[in-house]
Formats: C-alpha cells, structure tokens, sequence
C-alpha cells in the first residue's frame, strides 16, 4: 500500500480510514479505491474491529473520479487482483468499460455498504459526484456545517453516479432536481432529507464522530451485525438493487452514447464542476 490510504487505530474496537490524498482533493483513482478496499478488508476481517469511521484528509472529503488517470482499460486494471466475479476488462467498446465501472464502482460501493460492522463516513468539505459513492455506503453520515454534496454527472452526459442511491438517500423528487440542477446539497438540507446523520461544526467533526463510534463500539457486535442486515434487507425488499442495477445499465447506455457522439465517454463540455454559490 502507498499512503493514500491511512489506517489508524484511535480506539479499541475502532478503525478510522482515511483518505490521504488532500493535494488532490482525494480524487479517486483506481488505486486509491483499491487501497480502500483493503483497508475496508482488513477491518471486516479483524474481529476486534466493531466500527469502522471513513474520514478524509484536507479541505474536502473527495472531489469524485479522478479524470486524469490515463492508459487503456485494461492497463488501469492490470495491477489489481478484482474482488468482484465480472471479467473482460480487456475487451474492446463497452464490455471493457462497463466491466471496470461494476468492478471498481457500483461493485466496490456495493461491497462495502454491506461490511457487516456499523461503518460512519465523517465528511468535511466537498463532496461531489464519486465522492458520494464513497459517503452513501456508509450506514451513518456526519457532516461537517460547511459540508456540500452534489452529482454534477449529468452535464457530462451521464444520469448520475454509478452507484445509484439518490433515490434511497433523499426521496424521489428531491433526487431528480439535484441531477437536473447539480446543486449543492448544504449538510443541513442533507441532514434534514435524512441524508446525513449530523451536522457539526468543522473544528469539531473528528471528535463528534468518534464520540458516535466510541457509543456504538459499546454494543454486542452481533446484534449491531444483525441490526444492520435487516434495515439493509428492508431497503433491498423495496427494490433497491434492482433500480440501481438498471440505473448502471443506463449509465453505460450513456457512456457508449457519448463515445459516438463526442469520441469519448463523457461529454466534454461538462467536465468543469458548475460552482454555485
Ligand atoms: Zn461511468
């Protein structure tokens, strides 16, 4: 491992990962989000671990996908061993593409929202667009008070994020204008659409988050396992998987359709973040 990824300790039973790549507003790259998965391995895996807290270091919590990364398909993924049973990263068109995207994206996200262990995303800053397929597969969010959350993906010609959980996180309709508008989501709006857990002030959002995590880690871990699978289960029994899984079907429609239009996978003309306000 490099040190985008830090893995501390702060407390028995605690694990806090951190995103360390603050120079570049922790941008995802293929690495990085492999990182963390070991990192999210590793705690799963240690059964003194009861919660896991993923923080980041800098200004923001993640600017998304890291759009710099270059090389083919196949090159990205060559150095990692996948963790998901999809193939074909080598192939030629969509398949290489969808076949990266429901690896490292919607398959990663996936992945870790079900770790059976309580895991708390502690987010400060921006978080835009990938950013929140690193905060929505935690079960709880506490949000720094100058906190923002915004999907800009559909002016870069997609309809949101690969793993598709706008609906799940703040209703129907309110999840339609953040992708129509890009706008920034406020931590309070977020925690008042149920979003977001709670919002504290910046110079306070460490310790309020592992004061949360230090009540929790007081619990049978069993029970907290068990708690988390049924409201999880409850959220699949309303179709949850199903919707993103054609959510990621159009997502990849969209990307194939860009590349025919634009020659490649987004459309350009949307790849400044729009900042408002
Ligand atoms: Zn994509």
């Amino acid at each position: 491992m490099t040190d985008a990824i830090l893995y501390e300790t702060p407390r028995p039973a605690i694990v806090r990962i951190v995103l360390n790549r603050p120079e570049s507003r922790n941008a995802q790259d293929t690495a990085l989000l492999y990182e963390l998965n070991a990192a999210f391995d590793r705690a799963a895996r240690d059964d003194a671990v009861k919660v896991i807290v993923l923080a980041a270091n800098g200004p923001h919590f993640s600017s998304g996908h890291d759009l710099r990364e270059g090389g083919s398909i196949a090159a990205q993924m060559a150095p990692f061993d996948v963790v998901g049973t999809w193939c074909g990263f080598g192939c030629a068109g969509a398949e290489g593409r969808m076949a990266r995207e429901k690896e490292i994206y919607l398959g990663l996200s996936e992945r870790w929202r079900n770790i059976p262990k309580p895991t708390i995303a502690e987010v400060q800053g921006k978080c835009i667009a990938g950013g929140l397929m690193l905060a929505w597969p935690c079960d709880l969010i506490v949000a720094s008070d100058d906190a923002a959350f915004c999907d800009n993906t559909v002016g870069m010609g997609v309809g949101g994020v690969e793993y598709f959980h706008h609906p799940w996180e703040v209703g129907a309709r309110k999840a339609k204008e953040l992708l129509f508008t890009a706008d920034w989501l406020s931590a309070d709006e977020a925690k008042a659409l149920g979003m977001v857990n709670h919002v504290a002030p910046r110079a306070e959002l460490s310790a309020f988050t592992m004061a949360l995590a230090e009540r929790i880690a007081l619990k049978p871990m069993f029970a907290l396992k068990m708690a988390k699978e049924a409201v999880n289960a409850a959220e699949d029994a309303q179709g949850r998987l199903s919707a993103m899984n054609q959510a990621f079907a159009l997502h990849q429609l969209a990307h194939s359709h860009n590349m025919q239009v634009h020659g490649v996978p987004v459309d350009p003309s949307g790849l400044q973040v729009r900042a408002k306000g």
